[in-house]
């Protein structure tokens, strides 16, 4: 996985889109759920809602922070740590795709139900 990584730059199939809601399958977060936040593609990562939360001590002015102080922030996760959760049947499941009549479908793998699609169509 990794050599393909760096001999294709980006061409990882990530299936997840933002607003997907995911189970954490590893590391101390295990077994949560949450909503995807946000994803970088070229890291393989991605931040989930509530999850992962780590402190940052900031300094003022750094990070774009206005004021100086805690924050708690969402650190990002490898996107291979996550895995889809079907919102119609509840179950954690693969990503399947089905060629619809607009195109490519994302489905959920365990029940087949149209999977919400991301607003830009990627
Ligand atoms: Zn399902």
């Amino acid at each position: 996985m990794a050599s393909v990584l760096l001999q294709r730059p980006g061409a990882l199939k990530v299936k997840l889109i933002k607003g997907d809601t995911v189970v954490i399958r590893r590391g101390k977060e295990k077994g949560k759920r949450g909503t995807v936040k946000a994803i970088f593609l070229k890291e393989g990562l991605a931040t989930v809602d509530g999850l992962n939360v780590v402190k940052r001590h900031t300094k003022q002015g750094a990070g774009g922070a206005k004021s100086a102080g805690i924050y708690e922030k969402e650190a990002p996760l490898p996107i291979s740590a996550l895995q889809y959760v079907c919102v119609e049947c509840n179950r954690p499941s693969r990503i399947k795709y089905r060629q619809g009549p607009e195109g490519k479908q994302r489905v959920c793998g365990a029940c087949g139900e149209a999977a919400a699609e991301s607003a830009k169509g990627r």
